[in-house]
Protein backbone atom coordinates (compact mmCIF):
# COMPACT_ATOMS: atom_id res chain seq x y z
CA UNK A 1 0.00 0.00 0.00
CA UNK A 2 3.11 2.37 0.76
CA UNK A 3 4.84 1.82 -2.20
CA UNK A 4 1.61 2.35 -4.58
CA UNK A 5 1.05 5.25 -2.45
CA UNK A 6 4.76 6.39 -3.00
CA UNK A 7 4.35 5.69 -6.74
CA UNK A 8 1.29 8.02 -7.08
CA UNK A 9 2.77 10.91 -5.40
CA UNK A 10 5.76 9.84 -8.10
CA UNK A 11 3.62 9.93 -10.80
CA UNK A 12 1.44 12.96 -9.83
CA UNK A 13 5.04 14.70 -8.96
CA UNK A 14 5.12 13.58 -12.90
CA UNK A 15 2.51 14.89 -13.83
CA UNK A 16 2.98 18.34 -12.33
CA UNK A 17 6.08 18.65 -14.14
CA UNK A 18 4.75 17.78 -17.65
CA UNK A 19 2.23 20.10 -17.40
CA UNK A 20 4.34 23.10 -16.56
CA UNK A 21 6.60 22.01 -19.36
CA UNK A 22 3.83 21.70 -21.77
CA UNK A 23 3.81 20.32 -25.16
CA UNK A 24 7.08 20.61 -27.29
CA UNK A 25 5.31 23.01 -29.66
CA UNK A 26 4.68 25.31 -26.80
CA UNK A 27 8.52 26.41 -27.81
CA UNK A 28 8.88 25.81 -31.36
CA UNK A 29 8.96 29.13 -33.00
CA UNK A 30 6.45 29.49 -36.14
CA UNK A 31 6.68 31.32 -39.61
CA UNK A 32 5.10 34.55 -38.03
CA UNK A 33 2.61 35.97 -40.88
CA UNK A 34 -0.21 38.57 -41.90
CA UNK A 35 -3.63 36.61 -40.78
CA UNK A 36 -5.83 39.20 -41.89
CA UNK A 37 -5.78 43.28 -42.18
CA UNK A 38 -3.66 44.49 -39.48
CA UNK A 39 -3.81 41.15 -37.63
CA UNK A 40 -0.49 38.80 -37.56
CA UNK A 41 0.54 35.83 -36.30
CA UNK A 42 3.81 35.89 -33.93
CA UNK A 43 3.14 33.05 -31.91
CA UNK A 44 5.15 29.62 -31.38
CA UNK A 45 3.69 26.14 -33.12
CA UNK A 46 1.71 25.34 -30.21
CA UNK A 47 1.06 28.98 -28.01
CA UNK A 48 -0.92 31.16 -29.87
CA UNK A 49 0.05 35.43 -29.85
CA UNK A 50 -1.34 38.00 -32.18
CA UNK A 51 -0.11 41.47 -32.90
CA UNK A 52 -2.30 43.77 -33.88
CA UNK A 53 -0.90 47.01 -35.58
CA UNK A 54 -3.07 50.40 -35.24
CA UNK A 55 -2.54 54.03 -35.94
CA UNK A 56 -1.60 54.40 -32.40
CA UNK A 57 0.88 51.65 -31.65
CA UNK A 58 0.50 48.23 -31.43
CA UNK A 59 -1.49 45.54 -29.38
CA UNK A 60 -0.36 41.97 -28.67
CA UNK A 61 -2.55 39.26 -27.39
CA UNK A 62 -0.73 36.84 -25.12
CA UNK A 63 2.63 36.74 -23.77
CA UNK A 64 2.97 33.37 -23.49
CA UNK A 65 5.78 31.71 -21.87
CA UNK A 66 8.65 33.90 -20.19
CA UNK A 67 10.54 32.16 -22.26
CA UNK A 68 8.15 32.99 -25.57
CA UNK A 69 8.79 36.26 -25.26
CA UNK A 70 11.98 36.61 -27.00
CA UNK A 71 10.72 34.30 -29.59
CA UNK A 72 7.82 36.52 -29.28
CA UNK A 73 9.66 39.71 -30.24
CA UNK A 74 11.48 38.01 -32.93
CA UNK A 75 8.50 36.83 -34.90
CA UNK A 76 7.27 40.66 -34.34
CA UNK A 77 10.66 42.40 -35.96
CA UNK A 78 10.48 39.50 -38.47
CA UNK A 79 7.47 41.16 -39.89
CA UNK A 80 9.55 44.68 -39.99
CA UNK A 81 7.18 45.94 -36.43
CA UNK A 82 8.58 47.24 -33.46
CA UNK A 83 8.17 45.49 -29.97
CA UNK A 84 8.28 48.65 -28.16
CA UNK A 85 5.57 50.01 -30.27
CA UNK A 86 3.73 47.33 -28.32
CA UNK A 87 1.06 49.66 -26.23
CA UNK A 88 -1.76 46.93 -24.77
CA UNK A 89 -1.23 43.78 -23.93
CA UNK A 90 -3.99 41.60 -23.68
CA UNK A 91 -4.52 37.71 -22.96
CA UNK A 92 -6.89 35.13 -23.45
CA UNK A 93 -6.67 33.57 -19.60
CA UNK A 94 -4.87 33.34 -16.53
CA UNK A 95 -3.15 30.28 -17.18
CA UNK A 96 1.02 30.19 -17.53
CA UNK A 97 1.22 29.29 -21.19
CA UNK A 98 -0.59 32.45 -22.15
CA UNK A 99 0.10 35.13 -19.66
CA UNK A 100 3.62 34.03 -17.94
CA UNK A 101 6.02 36.17 -19.99
CA UNK A 102 3.56 39.69 -19.20
CA UNK A 103 5.59 40.48 -16.50
CA UNK A 104 8.59 40.62 -18.91
CA UNK A 105 6.73 42.11 -21.83
CA UNK A 106 5.67 44.96 -19.55
CA UNK A 107 9.06 45.41 -18.14
CA UNK A 108 10.33 45.10 -21.79
CA UNK A 109 7.84 47.86 -23.79
CA UNK A 110 5.75 49.59 -20.90
CA UNK A 111 2.21 48.25 -22.12
CA UNK A 112 -0.97 48.26 -20.29
CA UNK A 113 -1.68 45.44 -19.11
CA UNK A 114 -5.48 44.68 -19.49
CA UNK A 115 -7.34 41.80 -18.08
CA UNK A 116 -10.76 40.62 -17.31
CA UNK A 117 -11.97 41.56 -14.10
CA UNK A 118 -12.45 37.71 -12.73
CA UNK A 119 -8.66 36.93 -13.37
CA UNK A 120 -7.38 39.75 -12.39
CA UNK A 121 -6.54 38.41 -8.51
CA UNK A 122 -4.69 35.39 -10.16
CA UNK A 123 -2.57 37.62 -12.71
CA UNK A 124 -1.61 40.04 -9.66
CA UNK A 125 -0.57 36.52 -7.58
CA UNK A 126 1.20 34.98 -10.32
CA UNK A 127 -1.25 31.51 -10.58
CA UNK A 128 -1.72 31.25 -6.95
CA UNK A 129 -5.06 30.73 -6.21
CA UNK A 130 -6.45 28.91 -9.14
CA UNK A 131 -9.06 26.09 -8.66
CA UNK A 132 -7.46 23.70 -10.74
CA UNK A 133 -3.45 24.52 -10.69
CA UNK A 134 -3.08 26.35 -7.24
CA UNK A 135 -1.30 23.97 -5.69
CA UNK A 136 0.85 23.27 -8.37
CA UNK A 137 4.01 25.75 -8.42
CA UNK A 138 5.15 24.48 -11.55
CA UNK A 139 2.54 26.42 -13.45
CA UNK A 140 3.46 29.60 -11.14
CA UNK A 141 4.63 32.84 -12.84
CA UNK A 142 6.05 36.46 -11.70
CA UNK A 143 2.89 38.50 -10.35
CA UNK A 144 1.89 40.73 -13.05
CA UNK A 145 0.49 43.90 -11.93
CA UNK A 146 -2.60 44.93 -14.06
CA UNK A 147 -3.26 48.38 -15.78
CA UNK A 148 -6.65 48.26 -16.64
CA UNK A 149 -9.37 46.15 -15.09
CA UNK A 150 -12.13 44.24 -18.01
CA UNK A 151 -15.52 43.69 -17.49
CA UNK A 152 -17.71 41.90 -19.80
CA UNK A 153 -18.52 43.85 -23.10
CA UNK A 154 -16.21 46.06 -22.57
CA UNK A 155 -14.18 47.71 -25.90
CA UNK A 156 -10.13 48.13 -26.00
CA UNK A 157 -9.49 51.25 -28.22
CA UNK A 158 -6.05 51.96 -30.12
CA UNK A 159 -5.64 54.17 -32.75
CA UNK A 160 -8.22 53.29 -35.25
CA UNK A 161 -8.81 50.11 -33.96
CA UNK A 162 -11.05 48.42 -31.71
CA UNK A 163 -11.33 45.11 -29.84
CA UNK A 164 -14.55 44.06 -27.60
CA UNK A 165 -13.62 42.06 -24.35
CA UNK A 166 -16.12 38.55 -24.05
CA UNK A 167 -16.37 36.99 -20.77
CA UNK A 168 -16.25 33.15 -22.06
CA UNK A 169 -15.84 31.39 -17.96
CA UNK A 170 -15.20 27.99 -16.74
CA UNK A 171 -11.58 27.30 -18.30
CA UNK A 172 -10.78 30.02 -16.00
CA UNK A 173 -13.13 32.67 -14.36
CA UNK A 174 -11.81 35.12 -16.20
CA UNK A 175 -11.34 33.71 -19.41
CA UNK A 176 -11.68 35.77 -22.51
CA UNK A 177 -12.67 35.61 -26.20
CA UNK A 178 -11.79 38.76 -28.61
CA UNK A 179 -13.19 40.01 -31.29
CA UNK A 180 -12.90 42.31 -34.32
CA UNK A 181 -13.90 43.31 -37.46
CA UNK A 182 -11.49 44.35 -40.01
CA UNK A 183 -11.60 45.60 -43.68
CA UNK A 184 -9.78 43.48 -46.43
CA UNK A 185 -10.38 44.29 -50.56
CA UNK A 186 -13.11 46.11 -48.85
CA UNK A 187 -14.89 43.60 -47.42
CA UNK A 188 -15.46 43.53 -43.76
CA UNK A 189 -14.90 40.38 -41.85
CA UNK A 190 -15.64 39.56 -37.84
CA UNK A 191 -12.87 37.97 -36.22
CA UNK A 192 -13.14 35.98 -33.43
CA UNK A 193 -10.17 35.01 -31.03
CA UNK A 194 -11.19 32.28 -28.64
CA UNK A 195 -10.16 32.11 -25.13
CA UNK A 196 -10.88 28.00 -24.13
CA UNK A 197 -13.72 25.99 -24.47
CA UNK A 198 -11.77 22.83 -23.05
CA UNK A 199 -12.12 21.48 -19.92
CA UNK A 200 -8.82 20.31 -19.17
CA UNK A 201 -7.70 17.24 -17.47
CA UNK A 202 -8.74 17.35 -13.40
CA UNK A 203 -11.03 19.61 -13.66
CA UNK A 204 -14.11 19.61 -11.50
CA UNK A 205 -17.24 20.35 -12.57
CA UNK A 206 -19.84 18.97 -10.27
CA UNK A 207 -19.53 20.21 -5.83
CA UNK A 208 -16.51 22.36 -6.74
CA UNK A 209 -15.80 23.91 -3.57
CA UNK A 210 -13.00 26.23 -5.13
CA UNK A 211 -15.33 27.43 -8.23
CA UNK A 212 -19.25 26.59 -7.16
CA UNK A 213 -20.37 28.34 -10.31
CA UNK A 214 -18.24 26.21 -12.69
CA UNK A 215 -20.71 24.22 -14.80
CA UNK A 216 -23.35 27.50 -15.22
CA UNK A 217 -19.82 29.57 -16.82
CA UNK A 218 -19.31 26.50 -19.26
CA UNK A 219 -22.80 26.82 -20.10
CA UNK A 220 -22.73 30.80 -20.62
CA UNK A 221 -19.48 30.20 -22.22
CA UNK A 222 -20.98 28.25 -24.73
CA UNK A 223 -24.05 30.34 -25.32
CA UNK A 224 -21.95 33.47 -25.55
CA UNK A 225 -19.28 31.59 -28.51
CA UNK A 226 -22.73 30.38 -30.52
CA UNK A 227 -24.39 33.72 -30.28
CA UNK A 228 -20.75 35.40 -31.91
CA UNK A 229 -20.42 36.02 -35.81
CA UNK A 230 -17.44 34.94 -37.09
CA UNK A 231 -15.52 34.77 -40.28
CA UNK A 232 -11.91 34.55 -39.34
CA UNK A 233 -11.36 32.04 -36.50
CA UNK A 234 -8.13 32.35 -34.36
CA UNK A 235 -7.76 31.15 -30.65
CA UNK A 236 -5.13 30.74 -27.94
CA UNK A 237 -3.68 27.43 -29.34
CA UNK A 238 -3.33 27.00 -33.05
CA UNK A 239 -4.46 23.15 -32.62
CA UNK A 240 -8.24 25.27 -32.04
CA UNK A 241 -8.64 26.18 -35.66
CA UNK A 242 -5.89 24.09 -37.93
CA UNK A 243 -3.58 27.11 -37.48
CA UNK A 244 -0.26 23.78 -39.25
CA UNK A 245 -3.08 22.31 -41.77
CA UNK A 246 -4.13 26.30 -42.19
CA UNK A 247 -0.52 28.13 -43.14
CA UNK A 248 0.34 26.11 -46.30
CA UNK A 249 -3.10 27.17 -47.84
CA UNK A 250 -2.55 30.56 -46.68
CA UNK A 251 1.04 30.69 -48.59
CA UNK A 252 -1.01 29.85 -51.65
CA UNK A 253 -4.28 31.46 -51.21
CA UNK A 254 -3.90 34.37 -48.50
CA UNK A 255 -6.13 35.53 -46.43
CA UNK A 256 -9.24 33.38 -47.85
CA UNK A 257 -7.24 30.00 -45.83
CA UNK A 258 -8.16 31.46 -42.61
CA UNK A 259 -11.82 32.51 -43.24
CA UNK A 260 -13.41 29.44 -41.82
CA UNK A 261 -17.20 30.14 -40.55
CA UNK A 262 -18.48 26.57 -40.31
CA UNK A 263 -15.22 24.99 -38.99
CA UNK A 264 -15.75 27.49 -36.19
CA UNK A 265 -19.21 26.33 -35.70
CA UNK A 266 -18.20 22.86 -35.94
CA UNK A 267 -15.29 23.47 -32.95
CA UNK A 268 -17.73 25.01 -31.13
CA UNK A 269 -20.58 22.34 -31.41
CA UNK A 270 -17.63 19.59 -30.63
CA UNK A 271 -16.22 21.18 -27.58
CA UNK A 272 -20.11 21.88 -25.87
CA UNK A 273 -20.01 18.19 -26.32
CA UNK A 274 -16.84 16.85 -25.02
CA UNK A 275 -18.30 19.66 -21.76
CA UNK A 276 -22.01 17.81 -22.09
CA UNK A 277 -20.37 14.12 -21.90
CA UNK A 278 -17.76 14.90 -18.92
CA UNK A 279 -20.56 16.63 -17.50
CA UNK A 280 -23.02 14.11 -17.08
CA UNK A 281 -19.90 11.50 -16.21
CA UNK A 282 -19.30 13.50 -13.28
CA UNK A 283 -22.36 13.52 -11.96
CA UNK A 284 -23.45 10.42 -12.19
CA UNK A 285 -20.30 9.61 -10.08
CA UNK A 286 -21.32 12.17 -7.79
CA UNK A 287 -24.80 10.01 -6.96
ZN1 LIG B 1 -5.69 27.22 -20.31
Amino acid sequence: MTRLFGSLVLLLAFAGSLLAQGSPAWTEPFPPFRVIGNVYYVGSRGLASYLITTSGGDILINSSLESSVPLVRESVEKLGFHFNDVKVLLISHAHWDHCAGSALVKQLTGANYMVMDADVPEIEAGGQGNFRYGDTPGTFYKPTKVDRVLHDGDEVKLGDTMLVAHLTPGHTKGCTTWTMKVTEDGKTYDVVIVGSPNVNPGYTLVNNAAYPQIADDYERMFRVLKSLPCDIFLGAHGGYFGLEEKYPLWKEHGVEAFVDPDGYKKYIAEREQAFRSELSKQKLAAK
